[in-house]
């Protein structure tokens, strides 16, 4: 029974303590109270002991009180002793020796806090607070020097208190695994910062005309600080579907940067057609969050190079669901021109040597300055050739995701085996690539 007096009574012996510093000491006892209840409940209980011991004329009752009033920093001991007529001691006004005063400037932090979160748009919210490590260690000896074994740490405390205080003057509520708003808070400093997670939208686009990069291209020559070479503007291509993406919905969210994911790439004189190709943009820190996905679409598609399509607002499990879209099945659709004479028997061919085949190829030359030698498989899932003129046909493939379309149809020199080039004994380049499908079923087309 007197294990808990006695050892808030040793805590007070040796160390000032507010209430909530006390009161931690025991936080794993009793529920429906915070802290600063437990340590006032505990001083108050001593108060009333110390009294009853001056009444039964023990001198430690005294002791007992002056102890309250200055290490408890307790009024109603110090006015207890006044009454008795007891000098209660150099009162020097001094901090709690473990939180300093910190808890109790909760309030005006917290106020702070919510002042400055006006800044972004949230539902959600998750408290952090940085507490110095030594203050952590004192606490530590404090506990194990006094016997008191039922505590929680004071960083637990700060974390709980601030995000209690944030919620009450939000309206927001605090989120573990998933919050919006990241509040990181040194309350020892009087600094805080407040840091967005990430908006990720995410969609399909359509690549509706040639010559723009997937992505931003900077310049070779100053990689992007601006040059003579490039006009000053440090890229190599005025814009790419990455940047007509990213421009409206930066600006819309506020954001400070954006990282852009998509399922797979094509290359600058491709289109991207049909159902689109899977994206997701990654905003960083931004201030909005409840944005116009409409206006960003009509934004985007007013500019008629790309469009976009199924646009929402999705989770960060989006960025995974983009990337294997890379390796799922693509249909493309391109033009086979030949500078001999194609026949009927040509096609034919071609259509039968292509259904479900296994494509060999080494990194193409065209991209050996970027990327490693090494070679790939691929399988061709089918092929469908139709006629156009006696020297091009139009191609509708169904592919697995990665396959090189254009070394498919030239061969590449031999890199990639079996070819277009090869089937058919003649030379041939691919002309007018189109991705048409992503991420469809095996068995179609
Ligand atoms: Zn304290
Ligand atoms: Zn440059």
């Amino acid at each position: 029974m007197g294990g808990i007096l006695d050892a808030a009574q040793r805590l007070l012996e040796e160390y000032r303590l507010c209430d909530n510093c006390l009161g931690r000491q025991f936080a794993t006892l009793g529920h429906g109270m915070d802290n600063a209840e437990r340590g006032r409940s505990l001083k108050n209980t001593l108060l009333l002991e110390a009294h009853s011991m001056i009444q039964a004329e023990d001198k430690a009752g005294v002791r007992l009180l002056r102890k309250l009033a200055a290490h408890g920093m307790f009024e109603a001991a110090a006015q207890t002793l006044r009454r008795l007529g007891v000098e209660a001691g150099k009162g020097k006004k001094e901090k709690c020796q473990l939180c300093r005063g910190k808890i109790q400037e909760i309030p005006q932090l917290a106020a702070e806090i919510a002042e400055k979160a006006k800044e972004f748009e949230f539902n959600t919210f998750l408290v952090g607070a940085k507490i110095p490590a030594q203050l952590l260690e004192a606490e530590d000896s404090v506990r194990a020097r006094c016997g008191a074994e039922w505590g929680e740490s004071m960083k637990s405390e700060f974390t709980r208190e601030i995000g209690k205080t944030l919620s009450k003057l939000t309206g927001k509520q605090a989120d573990f695994a998933n919050p919006e708003l990241v509040v990181t808070v040194s309350p020892f400093k009087n600094e805080f910062t407040l840091k967005a997670n990430p908006l990720f939208v995410e969609g399909r686009y359509r690549k509706l005309v040639t010559g723009i990069p997937q992505s931003r291209w900077l310049c070779r020559r100053c990689g992007g600080k601006g040059c003579s070479f490039c006009g000053g503007t440090g890229k190599k291509y005025p814009e790419s579907v990455q940047e007509i993406l990213e421009a409206p919905i930066l600006k819309l969210t506020e954001g400070e940067g954006a990282e852009f994911h998509a399922g797979g790439r094509e290359d600058i004189d491709a289109q991207v057609l049909g159902s689109g190709r899977p994206f997701v943009v990654e905003v960083k820190n931004p201030r909005r969050r409840f944005i116009d996905l409409e206006r960003v679409r009509r934004e985007v598609n007013a500019g008629g190079r790309v469009e976009v399509l199924d646009l929402k607002l999705a989770g960060k499990d989006a960025v995974r669901r983009v990337k294997a879209a890379e390796a799922s099945p693509k249909v493309y659709r391109f033009l086979v021109e030949s500078t001999e004479r194609l026949t009927e028997e040509d096609l034919d061919a071609v259509e039968k040597a292509f259904t479900d085949r296994v494509i060999r190829q080494l990194t193409p030359r065209r991209v050996l300055h970027r990327r490693a030698d090494k070679e790939r498989e691929r399988r061709v899932y089918s092929l469908k050739a139709e006629k156009l003129s006696d020297s091009r046909f139009e191609v509708t493939l169904k592919c697995q995701g990665g396959l090189y379309v254009k070394e498919l149809v030239d061969g590449d020199e031999g890199r990639t085996t079996p070819s277009i080039a090869e089937v058919l004994g003649k030379k041939v380049k691919c002309l007018r690539l189109s991705v048409i499908d992503i991420g469809g079923e095996e068995d179609e087309v």
